[in-house]
C-alpha cells in the first residue's frame, strides 16, 4: 500500500504530516522571511538548552557529522589534544574525524556495553596535562547507552578543560540545562529529537569561548566561526541554505512546544521504549544494556540464537508490513536496533511487535532468545 513505512532508526525519523508539508513552498535564501525563520528557530534552540543569554547557536548545512566536525574544526587549536571517551561506533567517528583533520587525539576506551567513567576520565586528566579537550558522546546511539553528561562536565569545569558534547541522538529528548552544565560546544541535528528531516546541524557554543575559534579552523565550509559571524552580521547562511529543511524544522519546533517541550518528549520516548523492551520480552528477545544506562532512544536486542534467524530476511519480513529496523552496530556481539523515537507514540511501537511476531513466524523461528550464555541469570 502506498502509506510510508515506520521508521524506527536512530535518524531519519518519522515525521508527522505537518512538518512534510511545510517543505512544499520555495524561499529566497536572502529573502527577510527566510531570515526570520532562521533567527526564529535558533532562538528556540537556545531556550531549550536554557543559553538564552551565556551561549550562541551556529546552524549548519549537512548531516550530523559534518556538525561534529565544524565543532572540533573551530573549538580545537590546531595545537590542541583531544581526549574521546570512547565507547561505541559515534565516539570512534568522533576520534577518526579529530584525527584527520590533524589534531592530536587521544581515545579512552570503555566496553560497549557500560557507560564511560568520570573517575577514569579524572585519572587520565591527572595523567595527561596535554589535554586541552574531551569529547563525550551523549546517548551513544552504538549501543543505545546514556553517558554520566553531568559528571563528565564536571570533572572538564574542575581541571580546566574544554567539553564537546555530541547530544546528537539525546537533545531536545534528555534534559541538558546550560546553566548546570558546562560544556564549550554541543551539537544536535534537525533530524533526530526535535523530528524535523535531516540535512542540517547546528552547534551551541558558549559565548566566553567564541572570539578564540577565530582563524582556527582549516577548513572554509566547516569554520563555525565564520558562519555565526556572517549570519550575525545579515541575517543570512553563509552558503546555500538547507531551505526546505529549516522551514520543516519550524514547523516541527512549533509541535514540540505544543506538546510540552522536552519533558513531554521525554515522557513519550520512555513510554515507547518500556512498551517496546516489555513487548519484545514477551517474544523471548533479550535486550543487550543493562536497564540503568539505557537510554530511551534506541534499543539494541540480541540476535535470536535458533539457526533460522537471519538479519536480512527479519528486516525484510518487518518492512513487508511497514516497519522499518535498524541493524546492529557492535563489535563482538550480533545484535539488531529498534528506535524509539520520531513521531510516533506506543501506538505504533504495538503495531511493530505485531509486525514483529509475523515477521518471526514467516522465518519459522519460535522464540527471539538470545544463545544461553547470553541470557541473564
Ligand atoms: C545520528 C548521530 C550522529 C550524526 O550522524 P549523521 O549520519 O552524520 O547524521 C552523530 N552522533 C550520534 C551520537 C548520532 O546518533
Amino acid at each position: 500500500m502506498d502509506r510510508d513505512k515506520i521508521l524506527l532508526t536512530p535518524g531519519p525519523l518519522t515525521t508527522t504530516l505537518r512538518t512534510k508539508l511545510a517543505m512544499l513552498r520555495d524561499w529566497g535564501s536572502w529573502d527577510s522571511d527566510f531570515k526570520l525563520i532562521t533567527a526564529k528557530v535558533c532562538q528556540q534552540l537556545l531556550r531549550i538548552i536554557n543559553g538564552d543569554d551565556s551561549h550562541v547557536v551556529v546552524p549548519l548545512q549537512g548531516s550530523g557529522t559534518f556538525s561534529v566536525e565544524a565543532a572540533v574544526a573551530s573549538l580545537v587549536p590546531r595545537d590542541g589534544h583531544i581526549l574521546v571517551l570512547d565507547n561505541g561506533a559515534y565516539c570512534k567517528r568522533a576520534a577518526k574525524l579529530s584525527q584527520m583533520m590533524g589534531r592530536r587525539c587521544t581515545t579512552l576506551s570503555f566496553p560497549e556495553d557500560q557507560a564511560v567513567c568520570p573517575e577514569t576520565l579524572e585519572k587520565a586528566l591527572q595523567a595527561n596535562q596535554s589535554i586541552s579537550h574531551v569529547i563525550l558522546v551523549h546517548c551513544e546511539t552504538g549501543a543505545g547507552v546514556l553517558n554520566p553528561l553531568e559528571a563528565v562536565a564536571q570533572q572538564c569545569e574542575r581541571y580546566n578543560k574544554g567539553l564537546i558534547v555530541d547530544a546528537m541522538s539525546s537533545f531536545a529528548a534528555l534534559p541538558i540545562d546550560a546553566q548546570k552544565i558546562r560544556f564549550d560546544a554541543l551539537i544536535a541535528a534537525s533530524g533526530k529529537c526535535l523530528e524535523g528531516v535531516p540535512g542540517m546541524g547546528f552547534v551551541f557554543i558558549r559565548s566566553a569561548v567564541l572570539k578564540d575559534c577565530e582563524g582556527q579552523s582549516q577548513s572554509l565550509a566547516m569554520d563555525l566561526y565564520d558562519q555565526f559571524n556572517y549570519m550575525k552580521q545579515t541575517g543570512q547562511w553563509r552558503f546555500t541554505p538547507p531551505t526546505h529543511v529549516l522551514v520543516a524544522l519550524a514547523e516541527a519546533m512549533d509541535q514540540f512546544e505544543e506538546e510540552g517541550g522536552q519533558p513531554a518528549r521525554l515522557k513519550r520516548y520512555q513510554s515507547n521504549c518500556k512498551a517496546l523492551i516489555t513487548g519484545m520480552a514477551r517474544l523471548g528477545f533479550q535486550s543487550f544494556l543493562e536497564p540503568s544506562i539505557q537510554a530511551p532512544i534506541i534499543v539494541s536486542f540480541h540476535a535470536p540464537a535458533e539457526a533460522c534467524y537471519d538479519f536480512q530476511a527479519f528486516y525484510a519480513a518487518c518492512r513487508a508490513r511497514g516497519f522499518i529496523l535498524y541493524p546492529g552496530k557492535l563489535t563482538q556481539l550480533e545484535t539488531f536496533r529498534v528506535g524509539c523515537i520520531g513521531a510516533i507514540d506506543a501506538m505504533e511501537i504495538e503495531q511493530a511487535l505485531q509486525a514483529i511476531a509475523l515477521a518471526m513466524q514467516d522465518l519459522g523461528l519460535l522464540s527471539g532468545a538470545p544463545a544461553a550464555h547470553l541470557r541473564p541469570n
